[in-house]
């Protein structure tokens, strides 16, 4: 069984379907037991939501993309914008 630091440590692997099946089991049964980890979890799983939906919209700077980085502990993957063929660029948009 996980405990809450392992838990948490895990907690981003797991929303990034990163883990194994049997990490995910440890990790759902302790969320069911605890509700700290079920409050951060829950947050965390909001707030990726959130950043997936934002950066699709290319609502996000620099500095916040650097700052969800380090609160994940992990790079946020790039998102593709296949349709975005508009140029290389406008320097006089000011
Ligand atoms: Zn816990």
């Amino acid at each position: 069984m996980a405990d809450c630091q392992e838990t948490l440590n895990e907690l981003h692997r797991y929303l990034d379907e990163e883990l194994s099946a049997d990490r995910v089991e440890e990790i759902l049964s302790h969320l069911k037991i605890c509700s700290d980890c079920t409050e951060a979890y829950e947050f965390h799983a909001v707030y990726k939501e959130t950043i997936r939906e934002k950066a699709q919209r290319d609502e996000l700077s620099d500095g916040f993309l650097d700052r969800l980085k380090e609160c994940f502990g992990t790079e946020i993957p790039p998102v593709d914008e296949s349709d975005d063929d508009s140029g290389d660029g406008d320097p006089s948009n000011n």
